[in-house]
């Protein structure tokens, strides 16, 4: 039997909405940054995605925004050791303790903040991060970074099978290529029911979250 190609194959983008606005309570929401680490983002990287760079600024701004308002931040970090399986599909990536491992400088976590390690692409197998979010209260969860198609949207899957809103803004997810990208936004939409931003400046916290005081209390 021969091997074919779909390669041949074009198909078009089904609609996805987008909303312009969202605005999100501070104290029920958790913004959840993926994977953002110097292997996947940055020149020198072992799986870069070039266009992951274009992402920091409006991640960026959404980290702000939620340092203001007392918004519960977990940052996911890839994570894996010498022999792990999956460099049989991906390659050595993320070996703990590397550079590649750590997450990029211009979003490093601060001291008190969640970093979540995993070693697969969902950020809810065999990690604390559902019982985090449940214990502080969490419905809406802001889902962003990289690789969109991969550990994104495993993780923005992960969480709508547990009942949590999933947000995520157009430019703050970034993918290989364009079908992936855009592959992502349609599951999530239409699989998982989230809601799509058009960008991370759209998306707003209102009143105070208790992230800050609960961890100083
Ligand atoms: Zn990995």
């Amino acid at each position: 039997m021969s091997e074919s190609s779909l390669s041949r194959i074009r198909v078009e983008v089904p609609e996805v909405p987008v909303k312009e606005k969202v605005e999100l309570n501070a104290d029920k929401s958790a913004l959840i940054i993926v994977d953002m680490q110097n292997d996947f983002v940055k020149p020198g990287g072992k799986l870069r995605v070039p266009s992951a760079e274009e992402t920091i600024g409006p991640i960026r701004l959404l980290l702000e925004r939620a340092r203001e308002k007392q918004v519960m931040t977990v940052f996911t970090q890839d994570t894996h050791y010498p022999g792990d399986p999956e460099f049989g599909i991906w390659g050595e990536h993320v070996v703990k303790g590397t550079w590649g491992w750590r997450i990029i400088d211009e979003l490093a976590p601060l001291p008190g903040e969640i970093v979540v390690e995993k070693t697969r692409y969902d950020g809810f197998y065999g990690t604390p991060l559902d019982d985090l979010l449940r214990v502080h209260g969490i419905r809406d969860v802001v889902v962003v970074g990289t690789v969109a198609n991969i550990c994104v949207l495993h993780t923005a899957a992960s969480a709508a099978l547990r009942w949590y809103r999933v947000y995520i803004p157009m430019d703050g997810i970034s993918a290989l290529n364009e079908f992936d990208y855009y592959a992502t936004l349609r599951q999530v939409s239409f699989l998982y029911r989230g809601v799509i931003v058009r960008r991370a400046e759209g998306i707003v916290f209102r009143g105070t979250g208790k992230w800050k005081r609960s961890r100083q209390a």
